[in-house]
């Protein structure tokens, strides 16, 4: 009984904590062009066993939300507090946390996400190297190292897209993000502050490689 009420005492101070920074990583997000309408999602872990997620609500202005704006999901995305909608994207945040061993997962609709993710589509993804800006991802060391950031056809019907994520990142592990075709980008991390290091880091990479050789070097 002891040892329930310091887990929940645990996945209530995670989720103040990762709430708030969710709250504060959204609406510099939004002002980046990153959110805009009610798109995109973020999402952290505050609980692992049983699994716990604080996740933004659906069809809310990312910009303005507080912490009233997030609701918790469990391992199946039904909802165990917060009297928001879930997004039917949760599926795949929940399938990333459960692939990846993800901490937290960052969800955006940026213009360049949106472009690139529709013109490579027939390739599978786009490879980007030899950018000081990749050293930003974790575990990568060296402007040498090559990034395949792999693109999945978008859909509605999300279970079945869950299925190919969680297909594609065991094909893939060493990946820091995907795309849907024509709609964005998802990466993730160990905590919120590694996921909005990381949207940054691939933001970046992806606006560089639109404005620049994108075509010339997209060899898996
Ligand atoms: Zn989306």
């Amino acid at each position: 009984m002891e040892l329930e009420d310091n887990e929940k005492k645990d996945s209530l101070k995670n989720f103040r904590s990762f709430g708030q920074q969710i709250v504060d990583t959204a609406s510099v997000f939004y002002r980046r062009g990153w959110l805009f309408g009610t798109s995109g999602n973020l999402s952290a872990v505050i609980n692992e066993t049983p699994l716990q997620i604080a996740i933004t609500g659906s069809g809310l202005n990312k910009g303005k939300i507080d912490l009233s704006g997030l609701i918790v999901i469990d391992v199946n995305g039904n909802v165990i507090s917060g009297n928001k909608k879930v997004s039917s994207e949760a599926d795949l945040h929940i399938a990333v946390i459960r692939e990846m061993h993800a901490g937290s997962v960052f969800h955006t609709h940026s213009v360049w996400s949106t472009m690139l993710s529709k013109r490579y589509l027939k390739d599978g993804g786009i490879l980007i190297r030899g950018y000081e800006m990749l050293k930003g991802l974790n575990n990568v060391g060296t402007h040498e190292h090559s990034e395949w950031i792999p693109i999945i056809e978008n859909s509605q019907d999300m279970k079945t897209l869950s299925a190919t994520v969680t297909s594609i990142l065991r094909q893939h592990p060493e990946v820091h993000g995907f795309m849907l075709s024509g709609h964005g980008l998802y990466t993730w991390g160990k905590t919120p502050e590694e996921a909005e290091r990381h949207v940054e880091v691939i933001e970046f990479l992806l606006e560089v490689y639109g404005r620049g050789n994108a075509g010339t070097d997209n060899i898996p």
